[in-house]
């Protein structure tokens, strides 16, 4: 594996560094207390190229390599967690299964359009009692001969306050496994419920969703009947390695603010960094957040040559969001009572880091996988 960023990898970073120091930072703050969809920025972002930065030109998209899209999702991340959230969600997720299975009306007037920023996509999989059990879902579609009929409940779905469209994760009445579906936002029977109030990712509005006897055609099934399962285990290992750099980006901003504060705030007449239980506590996190970054490039580099890589997207996942909260959690103690005081970022990168704890499989279900897959 070549260590080395390209040029092109090192002008993606480039371009995003140079973005969020200028647009994202200053209005990071003012994204979190307001607790609003950061729409403005998320256009720029699509104007930047994001949300087809993974997918082929063929279909629209900028071709770039996955390490480049972590490198901009890290950076990303680094200005405001909530906002990369709403746009890696769209940029993966949200977008994904239109690109695979959409038809021309599908490709031509969502993913196209999404691809811009025009349109916001959610994806509804996780249910009031269907979280990590994803297969235990309830939500069912009735087969019908002109199409379905969706009935069911989603919850936790991340833009779906501002989406344009969904894809859902059902089942269907005539099998067992699960099947895909793009569902229009404006649907008759759709329901966006109220913005689930979060201890952090304030800006990425997240809501519960419900279908009442929605009528869809035949052609918003995405892929075969009881082919969601399979079509999932296709992005899984990307999804993974994204949420991991979404770690390393929010744990790059701690560790920055950490550093810069260290230098400067004076106890006992000299620099709070010189004394060595601090000097400890930076070694220890850089430990963490190169290791992290370099295993991240790593099954990066592992899903761009298409070899097997899903114990290492786990691995990848499990340490850097690991490794994030903790970091998280010492650049806090950095600060002191600073880092106690809403007025310092540091407490937001502490509280939105938990979000990396979850998303893409929580550290638990992640554990029992790669123990499984190491012990059989
Ligand atoms: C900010 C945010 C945004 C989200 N966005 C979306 C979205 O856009 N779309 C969407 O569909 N979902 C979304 N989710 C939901 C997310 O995917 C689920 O929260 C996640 O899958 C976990 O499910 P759960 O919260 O129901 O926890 P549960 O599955 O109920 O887990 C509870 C606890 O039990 C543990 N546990 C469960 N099963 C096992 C097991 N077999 N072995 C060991 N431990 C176990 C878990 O690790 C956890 O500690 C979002 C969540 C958050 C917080």
């Amino acid at each position: 594996m070549d260590f080395e960023l390209n040029d092109l990898q090192k002008q993606v970073q480039q371009t995003f560094k140079d973005f969020v120091d200028r647009k994202v930072k200053p209005l990071a703050a003012e994204i979190d207390e307001k607790k609003e969809f950061p729409r403005d920025l998320f256009n720029q972002v699509g104007e930047l190229g994001f949300y087809g930065m993974r997918y082929p030109e063929s279909a629209g998209g900028n071709g770039l390599d996955i390490t480049s899209y972590c490198l901009a999702v890290m950076e990303l991340a680094r200005g405001s967690l909530s906002l990369a959230a709403s746009c890696t969600m769209q940029s993966l997720m949200g977008t994904y299964f239109l690109y695979r299975f959409g038809d021309d009306e599908i490709k031509n007037k969502y993913f196209a359009e999404a691809l811009k920023g025009n349109k916001i996509g959610g994806i509804c999989m996780t249910e009031p009692n269907a979280g990590s059990d994803l297969l235990g879902v309830k939500s069912i579609a009735k087969v019908t001969k002109d199409g379905f009929i969706l009935n069911g409940q989603k919850t936790w779905i991340t833009s779906a306050p501002v989406a344009d469209f969904f894809t859902v994760l059902a089942k269907t009445d005539n099998h067992e496994q699960l099947s895909i579906f793009f569902v229009p936002a404006n649907l008759k029977g759709v329901m966006v419920g109220k913005t689930i109030e979060k201890l952090g990712l304030c800006g990425s509005l997240t809501s519960e969703v419900g279908f009442v006897d929605v009528h869809l055609p035949k052609n918003y099934l995405l892929g075969q009947i009881g082919g969601g399962t399979k079509c999932l285990m296709e992005i899984l290992a990307e999804i993974r390695i994204m949420t991991a750099a979404l770690a390393i980006g929010v744990a790059t901003a701690a560790y920055e603010d950490a550093v810069e504060y260290a230098k400067t705030r004076e106890q006992f007449g000299k620099a709070i960094g010189t004394f060595q239980a601090m000097r400890t506590k930076f070694a220890d996190m850089a430990v963490q957040l190169e290791t992290a970054k370099h295993y991240v490039f790593y099954a990066a580099w592992l899903s761009e040559k298409n070899m097997p890589r899903q114990k290492e997207s786990m691995l990848a996942k499990l340490y850097a969001s690991e490794c994030a909260n903790s970091i998280c959690d010492q650049a806090t103690r950095v600060f002191a009572s600073y880092g106690f005081a809403m007025e310092y970022p540091v407490q937001r990168y502490f509280r939105d880091a938990r979000f990396t704890l979850i998303g893409g499989g929580t550290s638990e279900i992640l554990k029992n996988n790669i123990g499984k897959m190491i012990l059989g």
